[in-house]
Formats: structure tokens, sequence, C-alpha cells
């Protein structure tokens, strides 16, 4: 980092006495998080707030053709990938207006007094509120579901919080339009449209995680810059949380029985998920374990002779891929099974051609700093192993991950494999391929460092609200200060749990 970045974090800190000194940048974050913070958009109900989700996911839907249209100049990700992309979004989006209706995210407690024990329980009614203001880095590989108004942004609001978003510059039209519309529509439901605001240019982003108003960050990026911001919202006068979803391997493990019934189907099944929209998805499976002997390099080289090439999304990650992609080439004891030189469908040289080295388990194991590093892009590599002790000792050595996979036959005792991998992984998946994150309340998208740097907490799912609020207990309250949430009779209907017993909002 350059000294610029450090010094802005202190300077950041005087922004109210003295907003000239940081310069025109500091002078723009400073703008922005002001307004974000003056709405009371903490203050406002969760049904006003449902509304405005809903009114932000039609705004998306309504402008979905100029909107692709934008993405495609900027991104070079297919139209059918973009069309889709939007219409997640807009669910997610809606999925966080249902989360807070029902209201268990809110985790409501009451605990009635009662002085026969020892200490005497006074009257506790404890709930989640709010943060504060949110800073949201926007993704460079999900131009819509982690950018603006993605994951992030959408249960930052959720929970109650304006957003300032420091725009991905590798979309930076397409940001400012979302934003433009977003503001629009919010405006629309009755919202002020200063709950999301934007800003552009690394220096922002320092200003923003520097922001003495700015309660925490949200992140979806490399392990490097991730790790630099995390490290200046933790340098602050007042340290935040940062939520930063980083690198993942996403290992696969295959079994010998699997291998034995279904070689063929699990390689298609693999060229698939680690090429598809150019392998940039944080969830592309990036180490497998195979077993030696049984023809899955063959296997998996068939099924790679028809699959087509993508552009990456920067060249700044074209560069980092072939960067990556060369050094792991390079290792003393890797060989390099399939690289695409050339689109089969077009014939022409391909940019980022798909990838697959591979090594033996014991080489990942007694090297793990050098085998253990995401290549983001079309890259896989394969670890072959021998018997069940180089599986195990290569698995022992992984880090944390985003999600874990196992190929097994039916009926095989994967329990052993399963314990231990799950402390590996934030997601296990059986017979199937990490990438495609469903939208869900059961679901988790996170892990250990480097996958993330919060391994308690999920980006995406239900549960992703969590990180933006914080708890509240109020002892012997008056009735006139509780919010409507822990008011005696439940007047607003939500689940929780009182004197110990979880209580539907329909039962009290
Ligand atoms: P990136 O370089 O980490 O950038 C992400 C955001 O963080 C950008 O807005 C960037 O601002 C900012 N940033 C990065 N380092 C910073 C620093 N030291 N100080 C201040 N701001 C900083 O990630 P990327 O451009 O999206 O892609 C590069 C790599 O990230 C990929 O090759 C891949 O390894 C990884 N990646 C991971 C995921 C995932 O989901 N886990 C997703 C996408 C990318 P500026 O660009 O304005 O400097």
């Amino acid at each position: 980092m350059s000294g610029r970045h450090v010094v802005a974090v202190d300077e950041s800190t005087h922004l109210a006495d003295d907003a000239g000194a940081g310069g025109q940048v500091d002078v723009e974050v400073d703008a922005a998080v002001r307004a974000a913070a003056g709405t009371g958009v903490g203050q406002s109900s969760r049904a006003d707030r449902a509304a405005w989700l809903r009114a932000l996911a039609a705004g998306l839907e309504l402008h979905r053709d100029e909107l692709v249209a934008l993405a495609r100049e900027e991104t070079h990700l297919s139209e059918a990938r973009l069309r889709g992309e939007v219409v997640r979004t807009a669910t997610q989006l809606r999925f966080f207006a249902d989360v807070i209706d029902e209201g268990s995210y809110l985790e409501a407690t009451l605990d009635a007094p009662d002085a026969s024990l020892v200490p005497p329980r006074p009257d506790l009614r404890r709930m989640l509120r709010p943060i504060g203001p949110v800073a949201v880095f926007a993704a460079s590989n999900f131009p819509f579901a982690f950018s603006v108004l993605g994951n992030d942004t959408a249960s930052a609001l959720a929970a109650g919080c304006p957003v300032v978003v420091k725009a991905h510059p590798g979309h930076p039209r397409l940001s400012r339009r979302v934003v433009e519309l977003a503001r629009e529509a919010l405006q629309g439901a009755g919202a002020p449209s200063d709950a999301l605001g934007l800003v552009e240019g690394v220096e922002s982003g320092v200003a923003l995680v520097g922001h003495p108003l700015v309660s925490a960050v949200g992140f979806t990026g490399s392990t490097g810059g991730g790790r630099a911001l995390f490290d200046l919202a933790s340098a602050r006068p007042a340290p935040i949380p940062f939520y930063g979803e980083l690198g993942s391997l996403n290992p696969v493990v295959v079994t010998e029985a699997a291998a034995a019934t279904d070689v063929d189907g699990i390689a298609a099944g693999l060229a698939g998920s680690f090429t598809r929209d150019g392998g940039q998805y944080c969830t592309k499976p990036g180490l497998v374990f195979v077993p030696e002997g049984t023809g899955f390099e063959d296997a998996l080289c068939d099924a790679l002779g028809t699959v087509g090439a993508q552009r990456l999304l920067t060249d700044g990650i074209g560069a980092a891929f072939a960067a990556g992609a060369d050094r792991l080439v390079g290792l003393p004891d890797a060989e390099l099974v399939w690289r695409g030189a050339v689109d089969p469908s077009t014939g022409e040289a391909s940019d980022a051609p798909a990838t697959v080295v591979a090594a033996s388990a014991r080489a990942v194991a007694d090297d793990p700093h050098a085998w253990l590093q995401e290549c983001f892009g079309p890259l896989t590599v394969l670890a072959r192993y021998r018997d069940r002790t180089e599986l195990d000792a290569a698995v022992a050595a992984l880090d944390g991950s985003l999600a874990a996979s196992i190929h097994h036959a039916p009926g095989e005792d994967i329990s052993e494999l399963v314990a231990a991998l799950a402390p590996k992984a934030g997601r296990l998946v059986f017979n199937g391929w990490p990438t495609g994150v469903a939208i869900a309340w059961a679901q988790h998208h996170g892990g250990g460092w480097p996958a993330t740097t919060a391994s308690v907490h999920t980006s995406v799912g239900a549960t992703a609200v969590r990180r933006f609020l914080v708890p509240v207990a109020y002892q012997d309250a008056p009735a006139s200060v509780l919010p409507a949430e822990l008011a005696d009779g439940n007047p607003l209907g939500i689940p929780r749990r009182v004197d110990g017993t979880l209580v539907s909002g329909h039962q009290s």
C-alpha cells in the first residue's frame, strides 16, 4: 500500500473539523457518509424498509435491458449470465424484505423479573438494532448481485443501515446508473434517497473505511486488498467490524469408489464448474483430490475439448490469472494436464485458456504455501492420492474455504471425510459442485481465513443481516422507551424467546 492510504485513515478522524485537509476525495466521502448517517434509516420501521427493498427490486427489473447492455460493455460476461444475475439480485432484495417482515432475525428475547433467583433477575429484554452506516466494496465478478445493489447492500438496508458503496472500477458506468435508479426507486417508495450513496476510486475506499461515522464494512475481492482494508478498519481509533469475502480454493474430494462408479460424469461436471463464466467465481473448485490411476485426467481432457473461452473481467484480473497459472505450472512437482489454447467454437486464441495442473497429494501436503493459493480464473489443480493416508495429510493442510465437496458412491461410508472437511469450509456439497449459491434461509456463504475475515458470518442467506446488527438489552426499562418488538403482548407479532421458550408470533 502507498503511504497515502495509511495517512488517510488518521486524517479521516478529523474530517468534521478540517474537511479540506484530506483533499477533494475526503470531502466527497465525508459528504456521502454524513448524508447517509443523517437519513434516519435506523429509526425506520421494518415494514417501511421491506417496501423499499421491494421497490429497489422492481426498479432493477424495469431497467433490465438497459443495465444488461451496460454491463455487457464493461464486464465481457454473457448476456444470458447478466440477465440471470439481475433476476438473482431482485430476488435477493425481495428475500431480505421477507426476512425482516418475519422478524426472528431480531432475536427478541424477554426474561420476566424473578427476585427468588441468585442473583436476582431483573426485567430483561434484548434485541438486535442496526449498527449504523455501512461501507460496501462492490465485487468485480458480480456486477449486479455483489455490487451496488448486491447482497451486502440489501442485507445492510434490511438491517436498518444506510449504505455508501465504493464502486468497483471494473464497471463504473453501470455502478453510477444503478445508484441513480436506486435512489429514484427509494424516493418513489418514500425512503430517503441518501440511504444509498456511491464513491469511486481507491483513495475514496480508504477514506470510507477510516470515516468515523462508518460502523461496518462489507467487502468482496482479493485476499491482498481485503487484508489491507481489514487492517485499516482494525487500526482506526475506534475499530469496526470488517466482513471480507476473499480468496477460496473450494476443495473437492473424489473418492475411489466414486471414480470407479462414474469417472466421466464427475470429470464433465468439474469441467463445467471450474470454467463457468471464465472461472471467475469465489466458489470455483480450485483443488480436486482424485485417486491415482482411475483415468480421471483423460476424462477431464475429453470434457474440456468442447469448452469455449471467456475474456476475463478486467485486464488486471487477466494478468493476475496468467501470472498465477504460470507460477503453478512452474512448481517443481507440477504437470500441465490441459491448456485450451484455442476456443473450439471460434478457432481463436484464448486470452485466458482453461488450465488444469496436476501434482501428487504428497507435494500439496509438503508445500501447502505453494499449492494452496487461489488462482482466480479458469484453472483447477488435480492432487492425485494413492491411498487414504496421503489424502488425509493433504486435507489436514487446507486453509478455510467457502465450500468443500465430496463425490462419493451410493452407500459409501464418508463420515471420516466429512469430519475432516467440516472445519475447513462453510458449506459441504455432496455429489455436486460448489458454483451456484442458492438464496435461502439455511444458506451459509462464509468460511475461515482466507475465505473470509469473519468466519462466524455469511454474506448470502437470511443471516447475512446479522453482520450489520448489534445487541442491546433493556433492564427494567419503562414501557414508554421499549421498541414495539419487545413490548408486552407482542403487538407486532414476531417470533420471540420468552423465559427461555421460543414463541411464534401467532402464539403470543
Ligand atoms: P481487488 O483488487 O481486491 O479490489 C476490490 C476492491 O477493493 C476495489 O474496489 C479496489 O479498489 C479495492 N481495493 C483493493 N485493494 C485496496 C487497497 N489496498 N486499498 C484500498 N482499496 C483497495 O479485487 P478485484 O479487482 O475484484 O479482483 C482481483 C482479485 O480479487 C481476483 O483476481 C481474485 O483473486 C479476487 N476476487 C475474489 C472474489 C471473491 O468472491 N472471493 C471476487 C472477485 C475477485 P480499486 O480497484 O479502485 O483500487
